[in-house]
């Protein structure tokens, strides 16, 4: 009997939320608490390394080693009052997740005695055995060196009793081995490359932040009965389960009100959240049952980043407290809308001013449209590389699904704005321009309202969409990293950015008036960029048809979406701004395809196991049941039986139709994995994996779901979809 099953789902009914306390009643009380923050080295640093730890957050200039021995000793100092006892370099290598590794500040002396130390060296570099993170061949194993390197413009952290300095991960050779530091130069090229552009408008402007503001989406769910789902906890996601018969048709999860047990785990994590400074204001309910959003204020990117990925973690963790699994994964029940994670994005100058918030008047509003523009005009050029930014197993399930956006990269902006490029593009004259002209020019832009948030209607369909005052790039997975998406689209507007600037300096040498120039390059780029806007729906066929007619791509699958990163283009645009070498560009793509391979690996493995041990034995063990009555019935009745026992010849036959489904179509998905397996070329075997393995695992779905809906109940062993998403 399946016994797992029903334990699980009783311990679930048994379950009553778990009390949070409060540390204070008011949230601006402990907010930041457990950050050595920007106040709290003023407290604690004497003035000359407080103004150098600043210099190097700010102007990036390198921490001298006395100076980084004094902001070591105060920040264990600080670290030692929140009681922690470890400190650890806390990293983003590529397997997606954050990797730590604690010391002891504890340190024997002579005499039998100890004292907490913690110096400089330890601070500012630290070399973890880092043999067995993924670097796509940079590194031998025999010269596994890469070392960690603390990143001051991200403030460390105490968490679990241990101090966490966020730092970059890259190898002795200099490539860098992580997501932080590629981030990191980015946000330094658009910083540059706007802050540029922005003396046509302000010079005032002397930096130039990209800012991020990320919606996690998840699932929770019991943990009794996600460990009697193997799949769920081996891959994240349902890879049998016949939908349930009420799914998300009625909408009446969507912003309703939260359960009592899910509220009790949102508080406790929102709460130790806002000790680490992390600023989340918003949580509600999501689509699907059991799914939920929350989202913080929008901060720098990088920080933003960091705390994306340190919320992540204390989620999971927290959700164990109050007996949930939190699954992050993009699909977790095919049926059932999926999540992502939007990434709002902006720009914003020293002086306070939004570049993508459209001014009060003519001047403001023409800076508004140069950043407006030439974000188009980079996703234009750029968008198969903004796709592959976002290409991962698990997203391809729901790129393109009628719930995210498709695979289509697209720019929505919005009728009124689309208005107002439309008159641009018509208005502004070549060469020099009249008095006339000009005024008339002057006035339609002074016709921006300033206030579009409300009129942005919002285009849910859209992967690339405008609201109002920032871009939100909404086709990101829910597990990603936003580095690798924010580094991605950074990059391409700094780009853009550069040849802007250079093409507007151009015609300003000629002669012609600095707004013209500027309007003039403006309208250039409207019109090249223009196959990239869409305001239709997105979810459409016709959008698809229409999509390729103007030549946009559309990769369904990682091994397509990813080759973009091989193409020379690619490389020199990386290369260029210094984001990445062409050896890092290409372990990155060798380290993107085996993440794929192995995810679909294991899946199918799952699933070859699951139906084998536990669908195909229960299968039987009610085909017995069967027989044994059928048999019965036949002693009793002899031939008058064959009524009675109709019902139960058809469902031996049926039973026995799907048992076999399963097993050939089990089979010959591990012949085909064994295929795969075969191949060297990481390309040709993810491809291998994605063509040829990945369509059985549906249609062995197919059978095993059928049998779910055929035998007894009782001697199902696996947590039904209806009893994963609705048991309380
Ligand atoms: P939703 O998309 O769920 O309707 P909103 O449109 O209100 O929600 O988006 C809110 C998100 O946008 C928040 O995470 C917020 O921090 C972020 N955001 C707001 N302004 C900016 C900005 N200037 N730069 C980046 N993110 C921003
Ligand atoms: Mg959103």
């Amino acid at each position: 009997m399946p016994t797992f099953r029903f334990k699980a789902l009783g311990d679930v009914l048994s379950r009553e939320p778990k009390v949070v306390e409060f540390p204070s009643d008011r949230a601006s009380n402990y907010y930041a608490t457990n950050v050595f923050t920007q106040e709290v080295m003023r407290e604690y640093l004497p003035s000359e390394a407080y103004k150098s730890v600043m210099a190097s957050i700010t102007e990036g200039t390198k921490l001298d080693r006395k100076m980084a021995g004094q902001v070591a000793s105060c920040m264990k100092d600080w670290a030692l009052t929140k009681g922690a006892s470890h400190y650890t370099h806390w990293f983003q290598p590529l397997t997606g997740a954050t990797a730590e590794k604690h010391d002891s500040f504890f340190s024997p002396i002579s005499g039998g005695r100890a004292i907490e130390k913690f110096d400089g060296d330890n601070l500012v570099q630290q070399e973890p055995d880092a043999s067995s993170f993924p670097n796509g061949g940079i590194r031998n194993t025999f010269e596994a060196r890469g070392y960690t390197a603390w990143d001051p413009t991200s403030p460390a952290f105490v968490i679990d009793k241990t101090l966490c300095i966020p730092t970059i991960f890259i190898a002795y050779t200099g490539e860098a081995l992580d997501y932080k530091m590629p981030l990191l130069k980015a946000l330094n090229a658009i910083d540059n490359a706007a802050t540029d552009v922005c003396q046509y408008f302000d010079k005032n402007i002397s930096k130039v932040n990209a800012s991020l503001g990320w919606e996690q989406e998840y699932f929770l769910i019991d943990k009794a009965l996600f460990n009697a789902r193997p799949d769920i906890m081996m891959t994240g996601r349902a890879l049998v389960g016949h939908n349930p018969a009420k799914g998300q048709q009625l909408d009446d999860h969507y912003f309703g009100s939260i359960s009592a047990r899910a509220m009790a785990f949102m508080k406790d994590y929102e709460i130790e959240a806002l000790k680490l400074g992390i600023p989340v204001t918003t949580r509600h309910n999501e689509v699907a049952p059991n799914q939920f959003e929350c989202a913080p204020m929008f901060e720098e990117t990088n920080l933003a980043n960091d705390h994306n990925l340190l919320l992540m973690d204390l989620m999971e963790k927290i959700a164990r407290k109050h007996d949930f699994r939190v699954l992050l994964h993009e699909k977790p029940f095919g049926s059932l809308n999926g999540s992502g994670k939007h990434n709002n994005w902006s720009l914003s100058t020293n002086t306070g001013v939004n570049l993508l918030a459209p001014g009060k008047n003519p001047k403001t509003n023409l800076r508004f449209l140069t950043f407006f523009v030439n974000t188009i005009k980079a996703i234009h050029d750029n968008a198969d590389i903004l796709r592959a930014s976002i290409a991962s197993a698990g997203n391809d399930h729901r790129l393109g699904a009628n719930e995210a956006p498709p695979a289509i990269i697209s720019v929505f902006i919005g009728s009124q704005l689309t208005e107002m490029l439309d008159r641009l593009e018509k208005n502004v004259k070549a060469g020099k321009m009249t008095p006339e002209d000009k005024t008339e020019l002057k006035l339609s832009i002074g016709k921006i309202p300033q206030i579009l948030l409300d009129n942005t209607d919002r285009n849910r369909t859209s992967p690339f969409a405008f609201t109002g005052n920032k871009f939100e790039f909404r086709a990101v997975g829910s597990t990603a990293n936003c580095a690798n998406p924010m580094t991605t689209l950074n990059v391409i507007v700094a780009k853009q950015l550069q040849e802007f600037k250079k093409s507007v300096d151009a015609k300003i040498k000629k002669g012609i008036g600095k707004d013209v120039s500027i309007l003039q390059e403006l309208q250039k780029l409207i019109k090249e960029s223009k196959a990239i806007r869409f305001e239709g729906n997105g979810y459409g066929e016709e959008w698809v048809k229409e999509a390729k007619k103007r030549g946009l791509s559309n990769f369904k699958d990682t091994p397509r979406a990813l080759k973009i990163m091989t193409k020379k283009k690619t490389k020199d645009l990386f290369k260029e701004l210094g984001i990445f070498s062409e050896i890092e560009m290409d372990a990155r793509y060798e380290i993107e395809l085996e993440t794929y391979i192995l995810k679909l690996q294991i899946e199918s493995r799952t699933l070859g196991d699951i139906t084998q041990n536990h669908v195909i034995p229960a299968a039987i063990k009610y085909q017995n049941i069967l027989i044994e009555n059928v048999t019965g019935l036949n002693n009793i009745f002899g031939k008058n039986s064959s009524k009675m026992t109709s019902t139960q010849h058809q469902l031996l036959v049926e039973i026995s139709k799907h048992i076999e489904g399963v097993r050939e179509k089990s089979k010959k998905m591990l012949e085909e994995r064994k295929n795969a397996n075969q191949i060297d070329v990481s390309e040709k075997k993810a491809e291998a994996y994605c063509d040829k393995v990945k369509p059985y695992f549906e249609e062995v779905k197919y059978h095993s779901d059928k049998l779910e809906l055929l035998i007894d109940d009782e001697l199902w062993p696996l947590p039904k979809l209806r009893e994963l998403l609705f048991t309380r």
